[in-house]
């Protein structure tokens, strides 16, 4: 019934709004990993994003005005993630702020010993549980070339979002039931490790070492990369990836060389 009704309402939302051409090719245009999509998978995105920019307020603040183009760019990003899965893993929310340049939000947060905590270091981006998405624009501008940037704002504060579904953001968001949780943390805890060893031994990798910072930062970055650099988590993690393509429901990696070669790629665990 609530489904049934959910469904209403999107038929309802989808035949009374609509995304300009214009601004849907320019949004497109600026973000190279959605090449991967075809006709298809671009028009449900647009469904997607179409839904999300009637459901969710992006506003910016202290003196930043979001264009059009602004948030289209961003809500086409976070609607990426659920491309698969369910626009409803976003109901927890309903605005996201824009800021014209890092910021500290100031916000105070408990540990699990009880301690209290001030954020005082300018963050790119936050994302609240229960609450709304922040993000620096230069930072979500600087994210659309990922060769320069090494970093998507957009997806790894949405990823956060996903994951804290279930509670915090400890890198196992809700999963489906055909992706076994201990299959799932297994793969991500050992992944995590390695890396860990890496940062520490300051190895070269192309993947941001922030993702060392705790489970929930190694998710969301390594979320970054399996959409926006699919053949770089592929092939330093190729389990996280398989997990990931199981979870997402999508094969970016797989897509992207056959796009490049015409012929497909190696099969990952995927869908
Ligand atoms: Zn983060």
């Amino acid at each position: 019934m609530f489904d049934a009704l959910r469904r209403w309402r999107a038929q309802r939302v989808l035949r009374t709004a609509a995304l300009p051409d214009d601004l849907w090719n320019r949004a497109v245009d600026a973000l190279s990993f959605l090449d991967v999509y075809d006709d298809d998978e671009r028009a449900r995105l647009r469904d997607l994003v179409v839904l999300f920019l009637s459901a969710k307020g992006i506003a910016g603040t202290h003196g930043h005005e979001v264009t059009p183009l602004q948030r289209t760019i961003i809500a086409v990003q976070a609607c990426v993630l659920v491309l698969n899965l369910d626009l409803a893993l976003y109901d927890d929310f309903e605005s996201v702020v824009v800021f014209p340049g890092e910021f500290v939000p100031g916000g105070e947060w408990e540990d699990e010993a009880g301690v209290v905590h001030r954020h005082d270091d300018p963050l790119a981006g936050e994302a609240m549980p229960g609450g709304p998405v922040l993000l620096s624009w230069p930072d979500v501008e600087a994210s659309a070339d990922w060769e320069a940037a090494g970093m998507n704002l957009v997806i790894h504060e949405f990823a956060h979002k996903i994951d804290m579904r279930d509670g915090r953001a400890n890198g196992c968001p809700p999963l489906p039931p055909d992706l076994p949780a201990a299959q799932w943390q297994r793969t991500l805890a050992a992944a995590y490790e390695h890396f860990c060893a890496r940062v520490e031994r300051d190895e070269d990798t192309d993947i941001d070492p922030y993702a060392a910072e705790d489970p929930g930062e190694f998710f969301a970055v390594l979320s970054e990369v399996f959409f926006a650099d699919p053949l770089l988590l592929r092939s330093e993690y190729p389990d996280v990836y398989g997990q990931f393509a199981r979870f997402y429901r999508q094969d970016p990696a797989n897509r992207l060389e056959a796009r490049s070669d015409g012929v497909a790629g190696p099969a990952c665990d995927g869908p």
